[in-house]
């Protein structure tokens, strides 16, 4: 029986990505199922809210903090099954993505460089337009969290309803992610390293900002257009196809002018206009602020309204 080590006013910026946000006030790692459940019969004993924690790279924690118990999932365990990965969901994605590599595993590649957990990434079908968890993802186990007793339950891929940056845990916050099932195909070791590395330059060329400049990837989700006007000017700008009517928000915010645009330590960045970076010291309140401003300029000028795909915790 593990014992649970239950810390209380734990500060989470430095468990974010961003660097933003106030402390938990009360926080535990766990590393099994078991010691999952200890930790969610904690919360149920004394009433307190849950958030789940991977990686923290796709979340704006308010500078009050969580007023709850913060669960980082922790583990990191991998079985390999001729095609197929298991993988525990504190696992991170990168890891999983160099373990397929070794293992001559292809089908991954295009989760190279993105951060954060696999249970994480799951969540949101993390993804980009070459690939998303979707593609992989054969199985998922979860706990249910229930009133009374806890319930382990194995979705597979077409229960997990999975789209664009949403699933069926995204809808259902009293499903944690344990583990999940990865289906890949065998491949030359050789080409999956070159395809790693080529997506790895592109994504610090093009889209990741400096290191020393925190953020949360995507601010905003790419929106669906009607306006065809619109659309055919994002083509002609680009060369590149409106998918589904869908434009990249970062063009959004360029096309309105902001990029670079600051408030506070929050900013708009000048590498990718979806990112909002902490350019020092950001607030939480920087960031929203920053966020209204991108809303309000591209709903009035572009007639699009943006919607948040980083989560924001404690507000
Ligand atoms: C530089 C940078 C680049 C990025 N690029 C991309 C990209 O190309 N594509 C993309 O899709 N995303 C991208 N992201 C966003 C982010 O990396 C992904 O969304 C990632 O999958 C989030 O995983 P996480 O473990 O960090 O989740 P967290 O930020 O810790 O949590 C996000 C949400 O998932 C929930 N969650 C976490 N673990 C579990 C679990 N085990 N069970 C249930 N719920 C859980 C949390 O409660 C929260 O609601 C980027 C982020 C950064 C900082």
């Amino acid at each position: 029986m593990p014992i649970l080590k239950i810390q209380k006013n734990i500060s989470l910026a430095p468990l974010t990505t961003f660097k933003i946000g106030g402390p938990a006030k009360y926080f535990v790692e766990v590393s099994d199922e078991e010691a999952l459940l200890e930790a969610l019969q904690f919360a149920k004993e004394n009433n307190l809210e849950i958030f789940v924690l991977g990686g923290g790279s796709n979340i704006l924690i308010s500078d009050d903090g969580f007023d709850g118990l913060v669960i980082k999932i922790q583990d990191a365990r991998y079985k390999i099954q001729e095609n197929k990965i298991e993988v525990s969901a504190g696992a991170s994605l990168s890891s999983v993505v160099n373990l397929a590599m070794q293992n001559s595993l292809s089908g991954l590649e295009w989760a190279s460089g993105i951060p954060g957990t696999v249970g994480g990434a799951i969540r949101g079908n993390a993804g980009i337009p070459l690939g998303c968890m979707a593609d992989n993802a054969e199985s998922v186990e979860v706990i249910k969290v229930q009133p009374l007793v806890s319930q382990r339950l194995n979705l597979r891929k077409s229960e997990c309803k999975f789209a664009y940056r949403n699933s069926i845990f995204k809808e259902n916050k009293d499903l944690i992610i344990i583990s999940a099932v990865l289906k890949l195909e065998k491949g030359d070791q050789e080409e999956i390293n070159n395809k790693i590395k080529e997506i790895i330059k592109k994504r610090s060329d093009t889209v990741h900002p400096n290191p020393k400049k925190p953020s949360s990837g995507s601010f905003f989700k790419n929106p669906k257009v009607e306006n065809q006007e619109l659309i055919n000017r994002f083509e002609k700008d680009t060369g590149q196809k409106a998918i589904d009517s869908k434009i990249p928000a970062g063009w959004l915010i360029d096309e309105v002018g902001l990029r670079g645009k600051k408030i506070g330590g929050a900013a708009v960045s000048e590498k990718h206009a979806n990112f909002v970076v902490n350019v020092g010291n950001a607030k939480a309140q920087d960031i929203v602020m920053l966020s209204s401003v991108i809303k309000m300029k591209v709903r009035d000028e572009l007639g699009v309204q943006l919607q948040e795909e980083v989560q924001y915790v404690g507000f």
